[in-house]
């Protein structure tokens, strides 16, 4: 009877396998019909018009002739991280600018914004007991979907700015027109950034002790600045009490750690000329980035992205909102990810408080009601954005805090987790958002707006968010 019970198991087990390999080759076929330039057969929304394309044509080849800028074994290591993440192991931090610049691309912007979300993932590990995986938006985050093509001032029409890498955002027709020469220079301001963040990550820039030598000024004579204060001392002496069991300042773990990069995937012949060949995989990653995703504007499942999206091997985002059906997502997802391979898709909602607590808990039952596996990860800026009176775009810092809070909440009653943040933030001391312990009004953010596209958090009321998601990931 053992024996009969054994070769049924076995004939299970092979049909399984078989039924398996039905399944990759299924994604194998479909794939041979893919290669990095199979999006030209569909519509690409959200591209640039160039003049000339015959000096695209020329820009991305220089490009294509350029080295990838990560490479595919660390986009497999981030897959992992992510996986380890969806299944509630570690909480995944996003964060940098909406839009990259030339103008403002130093070293001392790089280290700041670097050195803020450092310090934001020290709080967070303490509060949440798990490893935080960073992703930075760096090193390639410029293209900007734009709702209208053309933007209209004084009776004067002329293309709306798309990202530095495209054209710039002054009102000229010169500035305007998209010059295909800063695809180029946006490549090479990424490599530059990208090497000072590995070096950041890598030589010590990193270390834990220096992390925690916290710029709390800005806590000072508050009742919620003390209370983070105690916080960040709690995070101090958790860090002197690894060094006291012999975990000291030498340690790899307190010296290195893993930083990735991500961005929104939209120019896709940027995307496509640095699209590679994985020699040990035998499998396409896009090398422009560790993690790419796919924006709320160009997710059409017949799409130019989606046929992109589909065939590169790294792990992808795809931005949901309000208005996304379940089943429309359950099958953009198992078309991404048609072997359900845990943390290849990271789903980002970004709806805002009152809409997320009423639209997410249908998108997270229709995912789990399909068996899908997916990393949930919440961006509280994109559903917070207003414009005040005095013609600033702007987002409360009280709306992002809600919709993370909110977050938490469906998460928990649910039963699923909520495992990571996507934050727009910079380690300057900007007045783009309002509100926070700083309490940024409106009149305060015509002095330091300096963002090229959407507000992002300051130092401060990003590390204010850090220690908000710490106390309530600790309750
Ligand atoms: C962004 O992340 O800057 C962005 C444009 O997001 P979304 O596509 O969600 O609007
Ligand atoms: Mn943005």
């Amino acid at each position: 009877e053992r024996g009969a019970r054994d070769a049924s198991r076995a004939q299970a087990t092979a049909s399984k396998s078989k039924a398996r390999s039905a399944d990759v080759s299924a994604t194998g076929a479909n794939l041979k019909e893919w290669n990095p330039k199979s999006w030209r057969q569909r519509e690409a929304l959200q591209q640039p018009n160039y003049e000339n394309q015959a000096e695209l044509e020329e820009a991305l080849k220089v490009i294509a002739n350029r080295p990838p800028l990560v490479f595919a074994g660390e986009a497999r290591d981030l897959q992992e991280k992510l996986a380890n993440a969806a299944a509630g192991n570690a909480f995944v931090l996003f964060g940098g600018d909406c839009a990259e610049s030339f103008r403002d691309f130093t070293s001392d912007n790089v280290r700041d914004t670097y050195r803020v979300l450092l310090q934001m993932s020290v709080v967070l590990m303490y509060g949440s007991g798990v490893p935080v995986v960073k992703l930075g938006r760096m090193a390639g985050q410029f293209a900007k979907p734009r709702s209208e093509d053309l933007e209209t001032i004084d009776g004067l029409s002329l293309p709306s700015y798309r990202g530095d890498n495209i054209n710039s955002c002054e009102f000229t027709p010169e500035a305007r027109r998209p010059d295909p020469s800063r695809l180029v220079k946006a490549y090479d301001q990424s490599c530059a950034t990208l090497n000072l963040l590995r070096a950041f990550s890598n030589g010590g820039y990193a270390a834990m002790t220096r992390v925690s030598d916290w710029n709390l000024d800005f806590m000072e004579n508050t009742e919620r600045g003390s209370q983070y204060e105690d916080l960040a001392q709690r995070v101090d002496a958790a860090i002197d009490f690894m060094a006291a069991c012999g975990i000291d300042e030498t340690h790899p773990s307190m010296q290195e750690t893993s930083f990735f990069t991500a961005h929104e995937a939209l120019h896709l012949g940027y995307e496509e000329s640095l699209t590679r060949l994985d020699s040990t995989t035998e499998e396409h990653y896009g090398c422009s980035a560790h993690f790419l995703w796919c924006g709320e504007r160009t997710r059409q499942p017949e799409g130019a992205h989606m046929e992109y999206f589909r065939g590169i091997s790294n792990p992808i985002g795809i931005k949901i909102s309000d208005k996304s059906d379940g089943e429309g997502v359950v099958s953009l997802v198992k078309k991404l990810n048609p072997d359900n391979v845990p943390g290849r898709i990271t789903l980002i909602s970004r709806m805002g408080a009152a809409k997320l607590r009423e639209h997410l808990p249908r998108l997270i039952t229709a995912i789990e009601d399909a068996g899908l596996n997916v990393l949930w990860v919440t961006d509280p800026m994109h559903g917070n954005t207003i414009k005040t009176d005095n013609g600033f775009k702007t987002r409360p810092f009280e709306a992002v805090r809600d919709e993370i809070m909110a977050f938490f909440e469906v998460h928990e009653k649910m039963g699923t987790y909520p495992g990571g943040v996507h934050l727009e933030m910079t380690g300057q001391n900007v007045t783009e958002c309002t509100g926070g312990i700083m309490d940024v009004s409106v009149s305060d953010l015509e002095k330091r707006y300096l963002t090229h596209c959407d507000p992002r958090l300051n130092a401060s009321q990003a590390i204010e968010l850090a220690f908000l998601m710490a106390s309530e990931l600790n309750d």
